[in-house]
């Protein structure tokens, strides 16, 4: 379980875990990617060992900070596309406290990553049986298929019940994702409308899809180019959430042009920071396409 202080905060996970390292810009979402600003900076990082994780991931670009949405000409870090998966972190979890949670960094699914190393993720989190494991992407197609390519060649029949697998929808135009995720076998399936960037219009096959969800994170781009959203935009998916009966979380809104994640700063409103109840996973079918 998360710690309070996390949560208060709006953290809905206790520790990263640094597996993957690199990454490359598919989406709007992308724009303002923080990991690959860390990235950067920890290239030239005091230690060894720290500075060889990140050498050679990043460049400068004159032109789009992405090229994905458009939106940003004035230059500035890229991800060259390489990656780096630390084969040291697997065990990691193993030494920490019973029931601390792990958020899988960066994109477990990014295309370049062989499929031996999500593998061995995979393994490892079973073995981990005792923490609880978040793994969001923007790469929902991939996420299906070597979930379920998995899954037949461990011969699993059950959802890893450790594992939460989610995707981040930031505008309505990245919604097949959601309709991937729920395609996908997972024992907890959340969606992550962070940062959210244009208003989600809600369809019928939408809904259908929501069916299957587990849990909503839903919060506002943070940070200096930060890209601003209405906040109704957000009170509508909570409010969405409280009709469906989804647990959701609110981690960040900005008011008056700053950012408030403390819960206790946030519109009463949108004081929800609510967590899927575990034992109560709506059944999975691990044949669902
Ligand atoms: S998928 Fe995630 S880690 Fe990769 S560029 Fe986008 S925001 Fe950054």
């Amino acid at each position: 379980m998360t710690a309070a202080k996390n949560i208060l905060a709006g953290k809905y996970w206790d520790e990263a875990w640094y597996l993957v390292h690199g990454c490359k810009e598919v989406s709007p979402g992308c724009d303002n990617c923080w990991a690959r600003a860390a990235a950067h900076m920890r290239r030239k990082h005091p230690n060894p060992k720290i500075k060889s994780l990140y050498q050679d991931l990043t460049k400068t670009s004159p032109f789009k900070r992405s090229g994905v949405s458009g939106g940003d000409k004035r230059g500035g870090i890229v991800w060259n596309g390489k990656i780096r998966f630390n084969e040291d972190a697997l065990d990691k979890p193993l030494n920490r406290p019973s029931g601390t949670v792990f958020s899988v960094w960066n994109d477990l699914f990014y295309e370049y990553l062989g499929d031996a190393c999500v593998m061995l993720t995979f393994t490892s989190i079973i073995e981990a049986e005792r923490q609880m494991f978040l793994a969001l992407t923007k790469r929902a197609d991939r996420m299906k298929f070597m979930t379920r390519k998995i899954y037949d060649y461990l011969m699993l029949t059950e959802p890893i019940p450790n594992l939460a697998l989610g995707v981040t929808v930031e505008t309505p135009q990245y919604i097949t994702r959601l309709k991937r995720l729920s395609q996908t076998p997972a024992a907890c399936r959340f969606v992550s409308f962070e940062p959210l960037l244009q208003r989600i219009i809600w369809t019928d096959e939408m809904f259908e899809y929501m069916s299957k969800i587990d849990w909503v994170i839903v919060g506002c781009e943070t940070g200096l180019r930060r890209r601003s959203v209405d906040l109704k935009y957000i009170h509508e998916i909570v409010d969405l959430c409280n009709i469906l009966n989804i647990p959701v979380f609110v981690k960040s809104v900005e008011i008056d042009g700053k950012i408030v994640s403390q819960l206790h700063r946030l519109p009463k409103s949108l004081q929800f920071r609510q967590f899927p109840e575990l034992a109560n996973l709506k059944t999975c079918k691990l044949g669902d396409s």
